[in-house]
C-alpha cells in the first residue's frame, strides 16, 4: 500500500472514504481494492487484476457484473423515464407491471407490494405497518418484535435491532421489546444425544415460553430469513419451521419471511420460504430483485395483511410512509428484466444444475483438519473453522482464520468472505461447473497455506 503514489486511487480512497463493515486494520496494511468494472462473475481492479467473486458482490450480482439485456433496459428505460415517485397515488407504469410480476411469483394468490430502496428499510417499514395495525386495532401494547439470534435484518435502527449480533451493542442497541429468540443452528447447539428433531421442537417450546412470558399481546410479529445468511448461512434445523408456525398461529402473530438473500433463487427455488415450508404472511426482498444493478426493496404483502393494513390506513386517510426513490420506474423496469432473466434465461435451472458440484466440493472442503461444518443449500455455503472437529472448540480469535483466509484468497485472485469463524461462499447464479471447481480448489489451496502459516 505504501509503496503506491499519493494520487493513487487506493490513496484517494484512504483519504477520502469511510469504510464500513471493513476491519480497518487490514484497510491500513493492505489498501482498499478499487474495481473499474465486471466480466461474468469477475472483477476488475484498477490494475487490471482480476478477481472471481465468489460472493457475487453482496449476493446480489446473480446475474452477472455486465450483463448485456440488464444493461440495455437500463439504457432504454433511462431514456424513456428514469425517475419519478410512489407518493399521492402517482406511480410510473413500470412499477405497476413490476408489482403484478412480482405477485405473481410469489406464494400468494393476491397481495400487495410496497417499495423501499434497502432490505433493511423494507424491514423497518415493515414494522411499522405491523405497529399500525395493532395500534388501530385496539391493541397498541402490541409491539415487540420477536427475531433470532445471529439473525441479520439490516443496519437501520430498527433493522439493527432485529438483528441478532453483539456488534449492535457499539450503538447502544438493540431498542426495547426487540426480542431474539434462539438460533436453530443444530450442529452448534444442539444437545448432547439431541436429535435433530427434537432441537427444533425443544427451540419451539422455548418460543412458546418467551411468548407466554412477554405476554401474547405484546408481541407484534416474528421476522426469520429461511436460511439465515450474515449468521455464517445457516439452514433451518429439520422441522425447525414445521414446529414453529404452529404456535405463531395460535397466538395470532405475523410471520413474516426476510427473503433478502433467499428470494429469487438462491436455495434453489424462488423463495427460500417456500423450500422450508415457513408460510409466511409477507416476504420482505431486495438484493437479486435487481441482480443488484440498482438500490430496491420491497415487501411483498400476502393479501389478510395487505386488506387489513389497507381498512387502518383509509381509517387513518393514508398509510403515512415512504421513500422518495421507493418504486423508482427505472429499478422497477430492472427488476422486471431481472426476473425474466431468472426466468427465461434459466438462471434458476442452472442454480440447480451447478448445485450438486457446489455443495459436493463444499463438504469435501468440509474434510480440512481444522473444518468443523460445511453447510449450505443451493448456491450458497459456508465452512466453520474450528481448533479441533470432535469438540467443535472454537480457534483463537486472535489468529482471525477467516480474515487471513479472505485476505489470502484475494491475492490470488477469489473474494471470499469471512463471517465471524465461517468462509462464507455464494456465487452468481450464471456461474459454470468449472468455475466452481476453480473457486474451491484456490480456496483448498489458500487453507492449505494459511494453516501451514499458523502451524
Ligand atoms: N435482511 C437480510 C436477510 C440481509 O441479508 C440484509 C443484507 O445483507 C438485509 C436484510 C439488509 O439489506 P440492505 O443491506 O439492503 O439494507
Amino acid at each position: 500500500m505504501n509503496k503506491l503514489s499519493a494520487n493513487s486511487w487506493e490513496h484517494r480512497d484512504m483519504d477520502n472514504v469511510f469504510h464500513g463493515f471493513t476491519d480497518l486494520g487490514t484497510l491500513k496494511s493492505n489498501g482498499p481494492v478499487v474495481l473499474t468494472h465486471g466480466e461474468g462473475i469477475h472483477v476488475f481492479d484498477v490494475h487490471g487484476k482480476s478477481y472471481m467473486d465468489a460472493n457475487s458482490g453482496l449476493w446480489n450480482n446473480v446475474a452477472g457484473f455486465n450483463h448485456q439485456g440488464l444493461i440495455d433496459t437500463i439504457c432504454t428505460q433511462a431514456r424513456r423515464f428514469p425517475g419519478y415517485h410512489a407518493f399521492f397515488g402517482r406511480i410510473a407504469d413500470t412499477t405497476v407491471a413490476l408489482s403484478e410480476k412480482l405477485v405473481e411469483v410469489s406464494p400468494f394468490a393476491e397481495g400487495k407490494v410496497y417499495y423501499t430502496n434497502s432490505g433493511s428499510e423494507a424491514n423497518d417499514t415493515m414494522v411499522k405497518m405491523l405497529w399500525m395495525l395493532h395500534r388501530r386495532n385496539g391493541q397498541p401494547q402490541r409491539r415487540k418484535i420477536i427475531t433470532r439470534l445471529n439473525a441479520y435484518h439490516g443496519v437501520t435502527a430498527v433493522s439493527a435491532s432485529m438483528t441478532g449480533k453483539a456488534y449492535n451493542a457499539e450503538f447502544g442497541l438493540p431498542l426495547p421489546g426487540f426480542l431474539h429468540a434462539d438460533c436453530p443452528h443444530y450442529w452448534r447447539f444442539g444437545l448432547e444425544g439431541e436429535s435433530e428433531l427434537e432441537f427444533s421442537q425443544r427451540l419451539a417450546r422455548n418460543l412458546e415460553e418467551l411468548i407466554i412470558k412477554e405476554g401474547p399481546d405484546t408481541i407484534a410479529g416474528m421476522f426469520a430469513e429461511p436460511v439465515m445468511g450474515a449468521g455464517g448461512v445457516i439452514p433451518p434445523s429439520e422441522g425447525y419451521f414445521e414446529a414453529i408456525r404452529p404456535i405463531l398461529r395460535k397466538y395470532d402473530i405475523p410471520f413474516i419471511a426476510d427473503e433478502v438473500i433467499c428470494g429469487f433463487g438462491r436455495t434453489g427455488e424462488m423463495w427460500g420460504s417456500g423450500k422450508y415450508n415457513m408460510e409466511p404472511d409477507a416476504i420482505i426482498a431486495s438484493k437479486c430483485i435487481t441482480a443488484g444493478y440498482f438500490p430496491m426493496g420491497a415487501i411483498i404483502l400476502g393479501k389478510d395483511l395487505s386488506d387489513e393494513l389497507a381498512r387502518v390506513s383509509e381509517q387513518a386517510e393514508e398509510f403515512p410512509h415512504g421513500f422518495t426513490a421507493g418504486g423508482n420506474p427505472l429499478g422497477s423496469a430492472i427488476a422486471l428484466k431481472a426476473l425474466e432473466v431468472l426466468e427465461e434465461e434459466g438462471l434458476l435451472e442452472n442454480v440447480n444444475r451447478v448445485s450438486p458440484r457446489f455443495m459436493e466440493r463444499l463438504h469435501k472442503l468440509g474434510e480440512h483438519k481444522y473444518a468443523g461444518e460445511a453447510r449450505g443449500v443451493g448456491l450458497m455455503g459456508a465452512v466453520e473453522l474450528v481448533a479441533d472437529k470432535s469438540t467443535k472448540e472454537a480457534l483463537p480469535g486472535d489468529l482471525q482464520i477467516s480474515e487471513r483466509i479472505a485476505n489470502k484468497a484475494l491475492e490470488k485472485g477469489l473474494i471470499c468472505r469471512p463471517l465471524g469463524a465461517a468462509i462464507v461462499l455464494g456465487p452468481p447464479f450464471i456461474v459454470t461447473t468449472e468455475q466452481i471447481d476453480e473457486m474451491f480448489d484456490i480456496l483448498e489451496e489458500t487453507m492449505s497455506d494459511v494453516f501451514a502459516d499458523v502451524g
